[in-house]
């Protein structure tokens, strides 16, 4: 049978599209490494699938939906012994999607690539790795530097006084309207977190000069909302940016590129946000305050400090096919 026909392609396109949106759900460990445009490792999988299984095998048997809506399949079945006496071979490695997944498949895997970036990226991702050694290293790294970093990743819940531990700080870009020199919070959405189960939705006031931006909903966000401290009502799923464009408070719509450009400008990024962990497990937003700005201005001048030290490499990128491109 053609391996065209062995391709249960309804069910792949259903996986490859819930992939797209969140990799981390399919391949938490080789997505680490950033690719540009990386295949979906799942329909890689079920082409694998589908090339190495004999004419036995039918595209229901590789992945089927079933009656009661989940799916089914030797897609879900460790294989790693069926097939380790075949060998794949991939000219063209890129993001190498297709050596990872036949080698999640037990298969041998043989790869060419140009690029020497990709190419260590690929090798890198898929080499054997000693577990034991890279513990050993990482508990290194650990007594090395957590004493000394340590502080910057922690920040005071303001309803119980604790110390928390920092799980993300979030930033905003800051850009200057091209049309009337208004400064602009580049916001895709004024959503920080929608309603879940266990966690309450979280919305951030559009208003800049709000005393109190982070609020939290007992309802899913809504098309319109007001802010229960300054009275601002809008809408938190219209930012104030997108697709490289940003609007200001008085409509005008530049482009973030050409502004930084004509403004002479570096980009420039202010916290708005940290997202954090209280030791009861508890995970919450607050807005940064002194004590945590002070932080950052001590990191900076350590930064300052040692920068001579450090290795950042100073030659000029050549110019090269994507060196222009971002
Ligand atoms: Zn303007
Ligand atoms: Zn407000």
């Amino acid at each position: 049978m053609e391996t065209w026909n062995k391709l249960p392609l309804a069910a792949m396109d259903w996986f490859a599209e819930r992939e797209a949106i969140n990799r981390n759900y399919y391949r938490p460990i080789y997505s680490i490494h950033k690719w540009w445009a990386r295949r979906p490792g799942t329909t890689f999988r079920a082409l694998g699938l589908a090339t190495l299984t004999d004419d036995s095998v039918q595209a229901e048997d590789i992945l089927r939906e079933t009656s009661s809506g989940s799916f089914d399949g030797l897609f879900f079945e460790d294989q790693q012994e069926k097939f380790s006496d075949k060998t794949v071979l991939d000219p063209f490695v890129g993001g190498g999607t297709t050596l990872f997944e036949l080698n999640r498949l037990g298969a041998q895997t043989i790869g060419y690539e140009l690029n020497p970036v990709a190419w260590w990226t690929a090798k890198k991702s898929i080499d054997e790795v000693d577990l034991n050694k890279l513990r050993d290293r990482f508990e290194r790294v650990l007594d090395d530097v957590r004493d000394e970093l340590d502080e910057y990743y922690t920040t005071k819940d303001p309803d119980t006084g604790k110390e928390c531990e920092i799980l993300y700080s979030l930033q905003t870009q800051k850009v200057k309207c091209l049309s009337c020199e208004d400064s602009v919070q580049l916001f895709p959405r004024y959503e920080l977190g929608k309603k879940k189960k266990t966690s309450p939705a979280v919305i951030y006031c559009k208003n800049e000069d709000c005393e109190n931006r982070i609020e939290y909903l007992d309802h899913e966000i809504g098309e319109t909302e007001t802010c229960s401290s300054c009275g601002e009502e809008f809408d938190p799923s219209e930012g104030t940016y997108g697709y490289g464009k940003f609007t200001c408070s008085n409509g005008h719509k530049s482009d973030v590129k050409e502004s930084l450009q004509r403004n002479d400008q570096k980009p420039e990024f202010e916290y708005f946000a940290l997202y954090y962990r209280t030791p009861a497990g508890e995970k919450k937003f607050k807005e940064p305050d002194a004590d945590d700005l002070n932080k950052v201005k001590q990191a900076e001048n350590k930064l300052e400090e040692i920068r001579e030290e450090l290795p950042i490499p100073s030659q000029k990128i050549p110019d090269g096919d994507k060196t222009r491109a971002l």
